[in-house]
């Protein structure tokens, strides 16, 4: 297994992003994750890179695309308001470029990411997205997580406080389109999913 992730967290500094009702932003949340991310997966096999905080979303996907990467995943969190009230939207969200197999590697991130969200019902599925630049503009396949709301309290305290099994939820979902299957990271039992072939 040598396939290359290229993580890409938000970009935009403080104050864009402030988790509701405490001093934490989204990318500084996202930039963690993604450094807790980034060995995990290089440890089952796979190349990783992140792309560097000042490196706008076209230089990312352009490094990305040189450096031969087989799957591309931003990582955010979501807002449902400006930030002046508390939003009431709750969940994981994947967006997806309208694609069979895209939509199949997405739906693995977001069912890995559900197993650890306390409250699944609220989860938000897997949309298409047709003007995201790191969906429309990436030729390998692009998963994009909205992992849970930050301008929600409820969301935002389970963002901050569970990190570590958010970044372990983020490689399952890497793995099980690969078909790694690994029983260290590993939430539930069953096969491991497909292997993805050239896609588009
Ligand atoms: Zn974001």
């Amino acid at each position: 297994m040598n396939k290359r992730i290229y993580l890409s967290p938000e970009r935009r500094p403080r104050p864009h992003g402030r988790y509701w009702g405490m001093e934490a932003y989204e990318k500084d949340v996202c930039e963690e994750l993604a450094s807790l991310l980034a060995p995990l997966l290089a440890a089952r096999g796979f190349g990783v890179r992140i792309g560097a905080p000042e490196k706008d979303l076209a230089a990312r996907v352009g490094e990305a695309i040189a450096w031969g990467a087989d799957y591309y995943l931003p990582i955010h969190t979501n807002a449902s308001t400006g930030g002046a009230r508390e939003g009431t939207a709750r969940g994981p969200l994947v967006l997806a470029y309208d694609h069979p197999a895209a939509k199949a590697a997405c739906r693995r991130m977001y069912d890995s990411l559900l197993e650890v969200y306390p409250c699944p019902e609220r989860g938000r599925g897997v949309q298409v997205s047709r003007n995201f630049y790191e969906i429309i503009r990436t030729p390998m396949v692009s998963v994009y997580p909205e992992i849970a709301f930050h301008d929600n309290g409820e969301d935002a305290r389970w963002l901050v406080e569970n990190k570590g099994e958010i970044a372990r939820a983020l490689c399952r979902g890497v793995c099980r389109w690969y078909g790694v299957w690994d029983p260290l990271i590993a939430k539930s039992p069953g096969a491991p999913a497909e292997s993805s072939g050239p896609w588009r």
